[in-house]
């Protein structure tokens, strides 16, 4: 594999490209605007420098890097690649949507694979005529810090697809972990009440947001539940939020709380909205 797309250019997809890009491969961002493209662009270059501050990259590779990224709005040049990585909003029929035009635009030994979050791959890849080259790749946030990636193997994904899928993790420098396709995967899964209990705890007000989240690091957690919501995005958190409720029939153990839509429609959508649970 030598050009990667990724689809969608917002937190997961700038940092899936910066991470491709820096492991030497060409990259080509889509996005549904130029102004957003631009943006994203600006923001991976500055994460690139920074990372060439710690010393963690070469001030060469850098560059090499950077050069490496073209921007597109269109998909069927997005297609034109050996993998596409989708990373659009969490809603199934979008996802189905672009898997459709993707996969008339590609040629036969692309592959298509999805850092969806929740939702099923075998039902994304349902919209293709190739499901056997359709497969999950669920980064982590920071996607270009975080080592951990989810490969996810629909009913249809063949092995050669899915040992394709761990051959570009390894080459990232990422850790894959394999995954049966079932809402969430692993880790969203053990996350939910995480999140949770978390809400509920806030929505008895138990006790405070700042409270809760110190609480939680006191005992050894990185980040407090809302800390990390607010780095996932409100509205992201919320999608697969729902999206698990659903696929487990409304099991009331992954029930959405009010707070989390409360936030949404009001725009507090976190670090990306400059204002979530807390402010930036
Ligand atoms: P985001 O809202 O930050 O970015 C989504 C991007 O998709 C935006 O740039 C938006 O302009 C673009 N977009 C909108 N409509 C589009 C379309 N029709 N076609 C292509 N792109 C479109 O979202 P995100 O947090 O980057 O999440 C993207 C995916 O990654 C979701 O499936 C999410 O579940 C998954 N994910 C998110 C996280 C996280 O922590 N945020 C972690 C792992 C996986």
């Amino acid at each position: 594999m030598k050009k990667v797309a990724v689809i969608g250019s917002g937190t997961m997809g700038a940092g899936i490209a910066q991470a491709t890009a820096l492991a030497g491969y060409e990259v080509v961002l889509y996005d549904v605007s130029d102004e957003i493209l631009a943006a994203a662009l600006a923001s991976i270059s500055t994460s690139i420098d920074q990372g060439v501050k710690r010393g963690k990259t070469s001030a060469e590779a850098a560059e090499k890097a950077k050069s490496a990224i073209e921007l597109t709005t269109s998909l069927t040049d997005a297609a034109a690649t050996d993998l596409v990585i989708e990373a659009a909003p969490e809603r199934m029929e979008l996802k189905r949507d672009i898997f459709r035009v993707l996969d008339a635009a590609a040629s036969p030994h692309t592959l298509l694979a999805s850092n969806t979050s929740s939702l099923s791959i075998s039902a994304i890849a349902g919209a293709t005529q190739r499901p056997d080259r359709v497969l999950g790749l669920h980064f982590f946030n920071p996607a270009h810090i975080m080592k951990l990636v989810e490969v996810v193997r629909g009913d249809d994904t063949s092995e050669a697809t899915l040992a394709l899928g761990h051959e570009f993790v390894a080459s990232l420098g990422k850790t894959a972990v394999q995954c049966l396709d079932t809402p969430a995967f692993i880790v969203n899964r053990v996350a939910r009440p995480f999140y949770g209990e978390a809400f509920r705890l806030l929505g008895e007000q138990v006790a405070d947001v700042s409270t809760i989240d110190k609480l939680m690091k006191s005992i050894g957690f990185k980040m407090g539940p809302f800390e990390l919501i607010d780095l996932i995005g409100c509205d992201v958190n919320f999608a697969v939020t729902q999206s698990v409720y659903e696929a487990y029939f409304h099991d009331p153990k992954y029930r959405p709380h009010p707070i989390q839509r409360r936030m949404v429609e009001s725009g507090k959508l976190g670090r990306k909205s400059g204002r979530g649970f807390y402010s930036y």
